[in-house]
């Protein structure tokens, strides 16, 4: 990494860690973990790599925070008005993490692991579109499998206007890969491909997983059907699913489709090519 670059990158980091932090997008544990992973990125796959995961982040803590009242009120909006933690930021970022430290280790498969980096950011960012714009409309939501209608905010539950929002991340990413005076390996078809089929398919692993494995609680004194392990000050009951098994764990589930879709995407292009 050339000096002026790693400058740029601590600017950059240190910038986006105060506002993340002034804006209550993430806490302390969380803003420190996410300068960790950005520097990663920088480091790595470089400039390119850091917009496109910046662009997922502003992008998701806005629409987490459009229409929060209502969200409150039908009890699905995300908790601490939308303050997230460590654990958001290991669902969320972890794979892409992981795929940029790959990619600098190992040079032969750079296009790959590129793919694999850009299908799991799409992924968890369609899939966090997909929630809070479903979330927003009126529509009742109804099961991925099997289609059984179920209340707004229950895992597994899609809407249509959820999977036309979740149309904006991918378009907003094959905007934010327009080179910004970096390398650019992959062309824009290659690009393209990836972030819309991962979208799909992580939206869609997302809904899948949380219907069937992840834990659903009901709290004993409110009686209300719940994610969380404590509801009204009291732990709640696992009534479906495993507790090892909760949102930010599905959310890497997700991530991880979106890799293995930008992996074969990439392997299909060598293939014709
Ligand atoms: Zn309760």
């Amino acid at each position: 990494m050339n000096p002026s670059l790693a400058i740029e990158m601590v600017i950059v980091i240190s910038i986006f860690s105060i506002l993340s932090h002034k804006l209550k997008i993430l806490d302390i544990a969380g803003t420190t973990l996410a300068a960790a992973i950005g520097t990663i990125i920088y480091s790595t796959i470089g400039r390119v790599g850091f917009i496109v995961i910046t662009v997922f982040v502003v992008t998701a803590g806005i629409f987490t925070k459009l229409g929060y009242d209502r969200k409150s009120r039908i009890g699905a909006a995300e908790p601490r008005k939308g303050l997230r933690g460590w654990r958001n930021v290991v669902g969320n970022g972890l794979v892409a993490a992981s795929a940029a430290l790959a990619y600098a280790l190992l040079p032969a498969y750079s296009e790959v692991l590129l793919g694999c980096y850009i299908g799991a950011v799409a992924a968890v960012f369609s899939d966090t579109l997909a929630t809070e714009t479903g979330l927003l409309s009126k529509g009742e939501p109804r099961l991925i499998i099997g289609f059984k209608k179920v209340r707004a905010g229950t895992p597994g539950g899609v809407t249509l206007v959820g999977y036309l929002g979740s149309l904006l991340a991918p378009l907003m990413l094959i905007l934010g890969y327009i080179p910004v005076g970096g390398v650019n390996p992959l062309s824009f078809q290659e690009v393209a491909a990836i972030v819309f089929i991962a979208g799909l398919v992580g939206t869609s692993v997302d809904s899948a997983v949380g219907q069937l494995l992840q834990g659903t609680y009901r709290c004993e004194v409110c009686k209300k059907i719940t994610e969380s392990k404590n509801h009204c000050g009291r732990p709640t009951v696992l009534l479906k699913g495993y507790s090892l098994i909760d949102n930010h764990v599905v959310n890497l589930i997700c991530s991880l489709s979106g890799a293995v879709v930008g992996a074969v995407v990439m392997l299909a292009f060598y293939n014709t090519v």
